[in-house]
């Protein structure tokens, strides 16, 4: 590979875990980021054994486990009527089966523990306030266009810039991502607010129609992590709005008390509007290659943006290292590595939203008549395909 460094755009989880997996196959990189500082939402998110796999990986397994909080169960609750619909354990046959377990961690805490590798390390380079436009390459080098500042040169590009990314507008200019229409809330509040008959350790999701309440500990149990979700078809993209604990409520009345209490409880609300796109089968171009929601975003259903963006960052330091004598060679692999699990998920987590979180009625009947029936082994089994691997061990590879 030629000396000019590895351009990352997009200092997220995903831009942030490429810089570290390929600085630890001893590859210089420089991760260009839109905002003044680095640093992430307060809200929380859960990482499923596959994430584990990575945070190993990528160096930061230690880490990475310190902050996470390690709950006992995925609990899911009927909103309507409080009843238990069923619960997949966590617990010691979960982990010998994935190799890992399941938890739930601060957003901030985990992208600050991306952020010490990568400014700890000679081989990361950060820079701030720098916005993407768009690139150039010419078959040996690609050169990063950035607003108001002078272009830079490296061997390759990644785009990790999310869910808008300038890169992937260049290359695949398929427009404004799909509105869902879904409303997500999300709060974090002191553990002492939390309703005492709701501090439980598990990652609880309330289902009702057109609506789902989520919540989990957070932080080593001082706080609690709260998203309300309804689906109220907004036809416009909105992310991190300040809103009121009224307009919240909204449509929730519905949902039993037990349940709908928790609005009530939350503070500080904020808004997004979800957001994904259509799977694609082609996000490389040459010497460029999407990472993260860039390539693949998805609704959030599934809890497996962040897990996929890490494990993105797998395999590409995997595909670096063992064929980055020839970069595009080694992109396409990456991408060929990556494109049906990540298509995978995308899929999936539209359809738990429709048939999981959201359905009314008689779905709403079949769903718990299915679930409830389910054993922990029964789930396990339907989980493995996403939970027993980082995609590196994917057919793809196997073939090699
Ligand atoms: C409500 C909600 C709950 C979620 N829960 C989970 C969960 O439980 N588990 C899970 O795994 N995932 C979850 N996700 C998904 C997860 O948050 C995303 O998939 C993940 O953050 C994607 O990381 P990324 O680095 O690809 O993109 P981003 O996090 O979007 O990072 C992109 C970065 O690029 C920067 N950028 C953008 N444009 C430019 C530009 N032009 N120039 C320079 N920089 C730019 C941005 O400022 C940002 O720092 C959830 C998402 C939502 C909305």
């Amino acid at each position: 590979m030629s000396d000019l460094p590895i351009l990352i755009a997009g200092g997220g989880i995903g831009g942030l875990a490429a810089a570290c997996g390929l600085a630890r196959k001893g590859h210089r990189s420089i991760v260009v980021e839109q905002a003044p500082a680095l640093g992430e939402i307060g809200a929380g998110i859960q990482i499923g054994p596959n994430a584990f796999h990575c945070f190993d990986y990528l160096g930061i397994g230690d880490e990475a486990r310190d902050k996470a909080v390690y709950i006992d169960a995925l609990r899911l609750m009927d909103a309507q009527t409080a009843e238990d619909i069923t619960s997949i354990p966590l617990d010691a046959p979960f982990r010998e089966r994935f190799g890992n377990p399941y938890a739930v961690v601060h957003r901030a805490d985990l992208h600050g523990v991306l952020l010490k590798y990568c400014e700890d390390s000679p081989l990361i380079d950060i820079r701030t306030n720098h916005v993407v436009e768009g690139y150039d390459q010419d078959g040996t080098s690609v050169t990063l266009k950035l607003k108001d500042r002078d272009a830079i040169k490296g061997s390759f590009l990644i785009g990790a810039e999310g869910l808008r990314s300038s890169v992937r507008a260049q290359m695949i200019g398929d427009g404004e991502p799909r509105i869902s229409g879904h409303t997500t809330y999300r709060s974090v509040i002191p553990t002492e607010q939390m309703p005492e008959d709701l501090r439980w350790n598990a990652a609880t999701l309330w289902a009702g129609p057109k609506c789902h309440i989520v919540h989990y500990p957070l932080k080593g149990w001082k706080m609690f992590n709260l998203v309300v979700t309804y689906h109220r078809d907004v036809k416009e993209a909105i992310a991190g709005k300040p809103v009121s604990k009224e307009e919240v409520a909204q449509g929730f009345e519905h949902i039993h008390p037990k349940a709908r209490q928790i609005i009530e409880h939350g503070n500080d609300w904020k808004l997004w509007v979800l957001c994904d796109r259509e799977p694609i089968s082609n996000w490389v171009e040459n010497r460029v290659a999407l990472l993260g929601d860039a390539a693949h975003p998805m609704l959030q259903y599934f809890a497996q943006g962040a897990c996929m963006a890490m494990e993105d960052a797998v395999a590409l330091s995997h595909c670096i290292e063992n064929y980055g004598d020839h970069v595009e060679n080694a992109l396409q692999r990456y991408q060929d590595m990556r494109r049906v699990r990540t298509a995978r998920v995308q899929m999936n987590s539209r359809l738990i939203g429709e048939y999981i979180y959201h359905p009314d009625d008689a779905k709403a009947a079949v769903r718990n008549h299915v679930m409830k029936g389910m054993s922990p082994a029964q789930w396990y089994d339907q989980l493995s395909w996403i939970y027993g691997s980082t995609g590196l061990d994917e057919t793809a590879l196997a073939a090699e």
